[in-house]
């Protein structure tokens, strides 16, 4: 694991951009085995596990045994696996449309929790990314803030693949847009702007990033024969 490559570059971003506040470090887990991630856990900046998938994290999760951090899930939601979310994760930060939100707070409320949530935004306007189209947003940001059982923190997204630095950080700064617009709105502080993975990290962070999702920087890349 290259930890203290990343935390420099995480730093020069940060420095580059004139921040002194913190990004929060989400270690990417999905198909890694629990071996590997118990090494992440030991990484000081790690703060959270990111799983994409409810099947893959709840066999994880069933040996992992105690964990010093919580875990987030960053992959689309289907409805027929909202429970087993809400029984998982510590957060779900893939909130796509007002159903999936009305859905997941009933369950909450059944389980006697309030849920840490975030809307995903598809800012790239590619096809195959999950995420409410930015023309949907406001809509969708006012059935998650009327949801009794989640508690919304702020906006996710997964950045266009394309090598052109400008769309990208475009992309991110219309989620940090979004996010102002939000906050104005509805008095809410909305910490959390999810944005930025092992390939754009840094100009997630030049737009103010509050928390990267890192999985093929720290773990090496993924083998999906075994997911
Ligand atoms: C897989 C994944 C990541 C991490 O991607 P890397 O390029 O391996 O860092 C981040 N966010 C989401 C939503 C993902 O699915």
């Amino acid at each position: 694991m290259n930890a203290e490559e990343i935390l420099s570059r995480i730093e020069n971003a940060m420095s580059k951009s004139g921040r002194k506040d913190k990004v929060f470090f989400a270690a990417v887990s999905k198909t890694r085995t629990v071996d590997e991630m118990k090494e992440a856990e030991k990484i000081p900046f790690v703060d959270f596990f990111g799983e994409n998938r409810v099947q893959e994290a709840e066999s994880k999760r069933k040996v992992y045994g105690e964990s010093r951090i919580p875990w987030r899930l960053i992959g689309h939601l289907q409805a027929n696996k909202a429970r087993k979310a809400a029984e998982i994760f510590d957060t779900i930060d893939s909130i796509d449309s007002p159903e999936l939100a009305a859905r997941l707070s009933r369950i909450a409320g059944e389980l006697g929790k309030v849920i840490p949530v975030l809307i995903e935004v598809n800012t790239s306007g590619e096809a195959s990314k999950s995420g409410v189209d930015p023309a949907n947003f406001t809509e969708l940001l006012d059935a998650v803030i009327s949801q009794e059982n989640l508690r919304l923190d702020g906006l996710m997204t997964v950045g266009p693949i394309t090598d052109d630095e400008r769309g990208i950080r475009n992309a991110f700064a219309n989620l940090r847009t979004l996010s102002e617009n939000a906050r104005k709105k509805t008095g809410l502080e909305l910490p959390v702007l999810s944005m930025g993975m092992s390939g754009d990290f840094e100009l997630a962070i030049l737009e103010g990033s509050t928390m990267i999702r890192i999985g093929t920087l720290l773990f090496g890349p993924r083998d999906y024969r075994h997911s």
